[in-house]
């Protein structure tokens, strides 16, 4: 614990940690090592671990990156937090992400990080002139450039998989409703789901053990299925596996240097003994669109709780209560949170609830069909994370363009599917790309062996 806090602290201009208390850190450390004295260790006793800070945590401050929660603290940890502290873990302190988990590059972050003034998004540790990805871009960065040996991402419509394949580390998201929401502030809830990014598959194993299992009095969707020791699997042979390489996942937008990273990948796999099958998932395009409506509509909902009442910022001067809410609003959030809320209600107004949230709606059954029926030809898909690797700091102004980079990302989310990116090697300006990896509900171990085989 020691080590990485040095290191975090030697590396403030990443700006990977908005917050780390080393009394804490090291308290929990030294109850770890009374354990271990004792014979009596959990499983991870001792790993040091920092977390996305959408987690709520009782010993550090948690902003989500956003002015709307600066100076907040919560009297509960999430039960992810809790689970890793049950199972041994040491936390390092609070990892930077766009503000409220909304965004694909870090740049969104609003709260200035550890040792910084104004805020900045965190830089990628192979060119600091590049975004880490995000959301979960502290993590990636904290786990890339070790300044923790791994963290907690989540992962909406693909912030754990970006950022792992833009810094080169390895994150999975499980299938939807495997982790608790409980404590992880809530961005979009049909979709929100967390997991562990960290430097191997082997590592995400152990972790995303801990991590998995129900939680039906904390989260209502949280499913009954119970959890696994991931790392069980991990030597099993893939000869013969049946790797599905969807079409639309190659389709122009991609770069050339992620596709040639990607297409070697897949040839180490058919060394191993693997098949690859090409495969169609036909709605791939239309998953940005339904992401970009659903999305924002349960942000509208679940954000509507930022009242200036209850938690963090409020407004200092105004007229009465409608006038408090409306100016606590406007300076809490930034303008990518601004422009989802405004979205999202509009999408759930009457008069346009049934031409966008309902037809949304359906259009993401679909999309879950078609992985079924693919799901009846191949036993896991592999294709790119993104289109192209990270880009410079400050090239993306276009929202919609940032928006249609999370084509390859978004189609696992609305289908609930255990989705994740590993390292594939690198691509322009000496940057990672990640391969990802996508399997049927409850397949984690299958992607986690599937990964480990490359590494
Ligand atoms: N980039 C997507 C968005 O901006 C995904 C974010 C996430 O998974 N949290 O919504």
């Amino acid at each position: 614990a020691q080590h990485f806090l040095a290191r975090a602290k030697a590396h403030q201009g990443l700006a990977a940690y908005l917050a780390i208390d080393e009394d804490v850190t090291l308290a929990q450390a030294r109850a770890q090592d009374a354990a271990l004295a004792t014979g009596q260790a959990a499983p991870l006793a001792g790993l040091p671990i920092a977390h996305k800070d959408v987690f709520v945590t009782r010993d550090f401050p948690t902003t989500a990156a956003s002015k709307m929660l600066a100076g907040y603290r919560s009297p509960f940890d999430a039960t992810v937090v809790a689970r890793l502290a049950q199972a041994g873990c040491v936390t390092l302190g609070k990892l930077s992400c766009d503000e409220f988990a909304m965004g694909a590059s870090n740049e969104k972050a609003a709260i200035a990080a550890l040792g910084l003034d104004a805020p900045q998004p965190a830089h990628n540790p192979w060119n600091p002139r590049h975004v880490p990805g995000g959301s979960s871009g502290g993590s990636a960065v904290a786990v890339a450039a070790r300044l923790a040996p791994a963290a907690t991402g989540t992962d909406t419509g693909g912030s754990i998989r970006q950022p792992a394949s833009f810094c080169g580390i390895t994150g999975i998201k499980p299938t939807y409703g495997r982790a608790s929401r409980y404590g992880m502030i809530a961005f979009a809830s049909s979709l929100d789901q967390a997991g562990p990014m960290a430097r191997s598959a082997e590592d995400c194993a152990l972790l995303l053990s801990q991590i998995c299992g129900p939680d039906p009095e904390r989260d209502a969707t949280s499913l009954d299925h119970p959890a696994e020791d991931f790392t069980r699997g991990l030597q099993g042979s893939i000869a013969g596996l049946r790797i599905g390489v969807p079409a639309e996942f190659f389709s122009d937008g991609l770069q050339d240097d992620v596709r040639t990273a990607v297409e070697a990948a897949l040839k180490e796999y058919e060394k191993l003994g693997a098949r690859l099958v090409p495969i169609s998932l036909p709605r791939t395009a239309l998953s940005v669109p339904v992401y970009y409506i659903l999305a924002p509509a349960e942000a509208s909902s679940n954000l509507s709780r930022f009242d200036g009442v209850r938690y963090g910022h409020r407004a200092e001067k105004y007229a009465d209560l409608l006038d408090m809410y409306k100016k606590t609003r406007a300076e809490g959030f930034g303008d990518e949170v601004k422009r989802r809320i405004m979205i999202g209600t509009y999408v759930l107004s009457e008069g346009y609830y049934d031409a966008y949230y309902l037809q949304a709606q359906k259009i993401r059954r679909m999309i879950a069909d078609d992985f079924q029926a693919a799901f009846q030809q191949c036993d896991l898909i592999a294709g790119p994370v993104a289109p192209s690797v990270a880009p410079q700091l400050g090239a993306q102004t276009d929202p919609v363009s940032s928006y249609l980079a999370d084509i390859y990302t978004l189609p696992a989310s609305l289908a609930g599917l255990p989705g994740m990116s590993v390292p594939a090697g690198f691509g322009g300006a000496g940057l990672p790309v990640g391969l990802q990896l996508i399997g049927n509900y409850f397949q984690e171990g299958r992607l986690l062996n599937a990964a480990h085989q490359l590494q």
